[in-house]
């Protein structure tokens, strides 16, 4: 049962059978599981398939995990035969926009509206497995606003009273192996050095502000 952030996705739709998923909004509870970790008990939407307990829907489940996992073409073609019988004869409909999380209007429009409108101050860019990400600081009616790549993040659309505030955060602050690029229009290339923490253990180039900079993790000095 998927939990997300509160009141930020209007609806869901089930990335499986593609079935509109009940919502119980602002639930108290934990929302990661790590083992030996104490569970911290957070505020968030609960969203779940109104299908999921059926037999046939853990098989499609299944047979979408395997569908992923697979190399062998042919294979894979048999699972999603499969896959796509089950789906038929549950009359299931994946949404026509291929759209299944759908966020507010208005958290979509203010988004929107501090990007066009905004100041950007400060920009992380990462390379990940699944695509870019990309983090910024926009300056935005008299506000630092983080602005995060997806809208599942905690802090994204967070807003700041300083710069400093909005920045003491490790998915700003912190550069890391898949990190590409940091732009600022604020900061020379030597600033941004000393703000931001390096934790990059083999020699890496990134462009800062355009430039291509050699990087790497320094340790704090003994005095
Ligand atoms: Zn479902």
């Amino acid at each position: 049962m998927p939990k997300f952030k509160p009141n930020t996705f209007k609806e869901i739709y089930c990335p499986v059978c593609g079935t509109l998923n009940i919502v119980e909004r602002n639930q108290m509870g934990p929302t990661f599981h790590v083992e030996g970790m104490q569970d911290i008990d957070v505020l968030h939407d609960l969203f779940y398939c109104p299908n999921e307990e059926q037999d046939w829907h853990m098989e499609a489940t299944d047979l979408r995990y395997k569908i992923q996992g697979i190399s062998s073409e042919q294979v894979c073609e048999l699972y999603q035969r499969d896959l796509d019988e089950i789906l038929e004869a549950h009359a299931c409909h994946l949404p026509e926009s291929g759209k299944f999380l759908i966020v507010y209007d208005e958290i979509r429009q203010l988004k929107q509206e501090i990007l066009a409108k905004g100041k950007e101050i400060y920009t992380i860019e990462f390379e990940m497995d699944y695509g870019p990400e990309r983090h910024s600081i926009y300056f935005f009616d008299k506000k630092f606003y983080l602005v995060i790549s997806d809208y599942e993040f905690e802090d994204d659309l967070k807003d700041y009273s300083t710069f400093a505030e909005a920045f003491a955060n490790p998915v700003l602050n912190t550069a890391i192996e898949n990190t590409a690029a940091i732009t600022t229009s604020v900061f020379s290339v030597e600033e941004i050095k000393k703000m931001v923490k390096f934790l990059i253990f083999e020699e890496k180039t990134i462009l800062i502000n355009g430039e291509p900079h050699c990087v790497k993790y320094l340790p704090p000095e003994v005095e």
